[in-house]
C-alpha cells in the first residue's frame, strides 16, 4: 500500500483495539484487520480496471455506512484514486448528475446497492463506468503483514459534494494532504484519543459525517460505531446501555459512548423522543449523556438553535454543546473550545489550528482587524465575510475553473490565497472566555474576540431600506419566543423596502394549541428584543419546513413558494 499518513497511523494503532463497530448486530472489526481488507479490495479494483495505475481516477461508490464502507475508502485511496461517495438516498438522476460531473471510471456497490447501482448505469452517462459489486468484508484477515512503501501520495483524495443549500452541489477536490490537515486540526483541538468511542449516525457523503466523524477517529485511534439508518430510539437505548441492568437480549454494545457529533436537526429530535421513553430508560440516558460520561457532544452544519443547546445541557446535567463552523471546502475552520466556559451561545468561537481566519467588511470591503470590530463613526458592530486559509483548505472546485477564480482572493503578503467563504460573521471579545488551561490550548490561540456567524451573503443577510438583517440573528430570537416551535427568517422582495424580513414558522403545539397566530401578535412578541428594522414584516404560519439531508434550508426555494404572492 502507499505510504499515505492514514494509513500509517492505522499501522501504529494497537491491532487488537477495534475500528468499528455496527451496533445493530454488535460486530466489530479490529484495527489489525483493516489493511489487509484493503489491500485486498485494493487489488480487486485493480483487476477490475485491468490496470494498476489508478491514479486521480475517480471512483464512486455507494455503500451502506458499515466496515465495508471503510474499507472501500480506504482502498480507493490505496489506489491512489479520488474517492466520490454517493448518497444511497440520493435518486437516481442525482446520482447520474454526480457520476456525470465527476466522470468516474468506476461505481463501486455493496451487494445492498447493486441493484441501484445498475438501475443508475441503465442511463447512458458520458463516461460510462465500470461496475463492480463489492462483497461482504468478513474481517478477520487478521494482522496481515501489510507494507507501506513510497512517498508520493499521488493523486489520491476524496471529492464531496457541497449540500446543495444555495445551488446544484459544487464538486469539492479534497487531496489527501488537506484531508490529513483537516484530521490533525481537530485531533488537536477536540482531544480525539484511542479511548474516544464515537456513536455515528450522520449520512457519509458530507464533510461532517466523512471527515469528523470518520477519517480523524481513524488517524487517531478510535471506536467508530455505525448506527444505520438514523433512529432517535435506537440512539438513546444505545445511549443507554452501559448504564441499564444487563439484559441478555440486546445486542447493543455496552462501551459507553463518548462522542458524538450531529447537525441541529438531530438534537432536536432527540430531544422530542426523549420525552417518551420508559422512566428507566430516561434516567439511565441522562446519566450516558452527562459530562463525565459522553466527553464531548458537538453540532454543526447549521446554527444551534438556542432552546436546543439549553435544553440538551439541562437533560444531561450541564453538558454544553460544542458548536463548530465548518464547510465541504474548509473542512471545519472555527470551533468553540473544549472549556465548556469557552461555549458561548450563537458562537462558533475563533479559528482552529492551522487555519487563518479575516473577516472583509461587508461595504468597505477592508479587513476588519482586531480591535476594529466596532465602527466609530456609528458605534455599531461591522459585519464581515469570514475568509479562510491554511493547509487544511481546498484548492479547486471539479472541472469549475471559473468557481475556483471567484472565490479565492490572492494574498498581499505572499502567502495562499483568502477563500470566501461566503458566510458573514462579526467579532465579539467575550469575557472570561479564552482562559483554559486544558491540555489542547497549547499551540491553539483561543484568546481574543468570538466569531459570531450572521448567515450567508446570499441568502440570510436581508437588505432593507439600508439597513442590513441577519436572518440567524432574527431566527435567534424568534426561536426564544414560546409560540415559535421553527422559523426561517427570509429575504422577501419589497417594492418600497427592496427586500423586507419575512418569517415562515412551524407553531409549538402545546403552546399555541388552537394553531394560530397573527403577524401582528408576532410583531407584539418581538417588540423590545429586536429592533423594530429586524421585526419580520410578513408571517406565515406553515406545518413543515422543508430541509436537505444535513437539515439545512434552501431559502431562495422555500421564499418562492411560500411568498409567491409578493414576487
Ligand atoms: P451549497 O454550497 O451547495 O449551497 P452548503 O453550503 O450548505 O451547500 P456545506 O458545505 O455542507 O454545503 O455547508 C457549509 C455551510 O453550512 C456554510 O457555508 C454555512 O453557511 C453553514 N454552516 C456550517 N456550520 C454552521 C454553523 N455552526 N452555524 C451556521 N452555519 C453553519
Ligand atoms: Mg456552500
Amino acid at each position: 500500500l502507499p505510504k499515505l499518513p492514514v494509513f500509517e497511523a492505522i499501522a501504529r494503532h494497537d491491532p487488537e483495539s477495534t475500528v468499528v463497530i455496527h451496533s445493530g448486530s454488535g460486530r466489530r472489526f479490529k484495527y489489525g484487520e483493516l489493511l489487509g481488507d484493503v489491500c485486498k479490495t485494493r487489488n480487486k479494483l485493480y483487476e477490475k480496471a485491468g490496470k494498476t495505475d489508478m491514479n486521480g481516477d475517480r471512483v464512486a461508490f455507494l455503500v451502506e455506512n458499515s466496515y465495508d464502507y471503510v474499507v472501500t475508502l480506504l482502498a480507493v485511496l490505496a489506489a491512489r484514486s479520488i474517492a466520490v461517495p454517493l448518497s444511497p438516498a440520493f435518486p437516481a438522476p442525482e446520482l447520474q448528475y454526480i457520476l456525470n460531473h465527476s466522470e468516474a471510471s468506476m461505481l463501486l456497490s455493496s451487494a445492498k446497492f447493486a441493484p441501484k447501482a445498475q438501475e443508475v448505469l441503465k442511463t447512458e452517462l458520458k463516461d460510462q463506468p465500470l461496475h463492480l459489486e463489492l462483497t461482504k468484508f468478513q474481517g478477520g484477515n487478521s494482522h496481515e503483514e501489510v507494507k507501506l512503501e513510497g512517498k508520493d501520495a499521488g493523486e489520491a483524495g476524496m471529492m464531496l459534494y457541497t449540500s446543495g443549500t444555495t445551488n446544484r452541489p459544487k464538486g469539492v477536490l479534497l487531496p489527501q494532504s488537506v484531508m490529513t490537515a483537516q484530521a490533525k486540526s481537530l485531533i488537536h483541538a477536540w482531544e480525539y484519543s484511542p479511548s474516544d468511542h464515537l456513536l455515528h449516525v450522520l449520512p457519509l457523503h458530507h464533510i461532517h459525517g466523512t471527515i469528523n466523524a470518520l477519517f480523524t477517529p481513524l488517524f487517531s485511534g478510535s471506536t467508530i460505531e455505525f448506527q444505520f439508518p438514523f433512529n432517535a430510539d435506537a440512539v438513546w437505548r444505545r445511549l443507554a446501555a452501559p448504564f441499564l441492568p444487563h439484559d441478555q437480549s440486546s445486542s447493543d454494545p455496552q462501551e459507553k459512548i463518548t462522542f458524538f457529533t450531529v447537525v441541529p436537526t438531530v438534537y432536536s429530535r432527540l430531544l422530542t423522543t426523549h420525552k417518551h421513553l420508559t422512566p428507566d430508560l430516561q434516567a439511565a440516558t441522562k446519566t450516558a449523556i452527562s459530562p463525565s460520561n459522553l466527553r464531548l457532544a458537538i453540532s454543526g452544519s447549521a446554527a444551534l438553535p438556542t432552546p436546543i443547546k439549553r435544553a440538551w445541557a439541562e437533560l444531561s446535567s450541564g453538558n454544553i454543546l460544542l458548536e463548530r463552523f465548518g464547510m465541504t471546502e474548509v473542512g471545519m475552520a472555527l470551533s468553540c473550545g473544549l472549556d465548556n466556559a469557552d461555549r458561548i451561545d450563537g458562537s462558533v468561537g475563533w479559528p482552529l489550528p492551522g487555519v487563518e481566519a479575516r473577516l472583509v467588511d461587508l461595504d468597505t470591503h477592508t479587513v476588519i482587524k482586531p480591535g476594529e470590530e466596532i465602527d466609530p463613526a456609528t458605534g455599531r458592530e461591522r459585519a464581515g465575510e469570514v475568509q479562510l486559509r491554511g493547509a487544511s483548505i481546498f484548492k479547486e472546485y471539479w472541472r469549475n475553473p471559473q468557481a475556483t477564480a471567484k472565490e479565492f482572493v490572492p494574498a498581499t503578503d505572499g502567502g495562499r490565497p483568502w477563500f470566501r467563504t461566503g458566510d458573514v460573521a462579526v467579532r465579539r471579545s467575550v469575557p472570561g472566555t479564552g482562559q483554559s488551561q486544558l491540555p489542547s490550548q497549547k499551540g491553539w490561540t483561543q484568546q481574543g474576540p468570538m466569531y459570531f456567524i450572521l448567515g450567508r451573503r446570499s441568502a440570510d443577510i436581508i437588505k432593507s431600506g439600508g439597513e442590513k438583517v441577519s436572518a440567524l440573528e432574527v431566527e435567534r430570537e424568534m426561536l426564544a419566543l414560546p409560540q415559535v416551535a421553527e422559523v426561517a427568517v427570509l429575504a422577501v422582495p419589497s417594492g418600497q423596502w427592496g427586500q423586507k424580513v419575512g418569517a415562515v414558522v412551524v407553531l409549538d403545539k402545546e403552546n399555541v394549541p388552537e394553531g394560530r397566530w397573527s403577524a401582528l401578535e408576532m410583531r407584539r412578541a418581538l417588540k423590545g428584543r429586536l429592533v423594530n428594522y429586524k421585526i419580520p414584516q410578513v408571517l406565515r404560519v406553515v406545518d413543515h419546513i422543508p430541509r436537505n439531508a444535513m437539515g439545512k434550508i434552501n431559502k431562495k426555494l422555500l421564499v418562492k413558494a411560500i411568498f409567491e404572492d409578493e414576487f
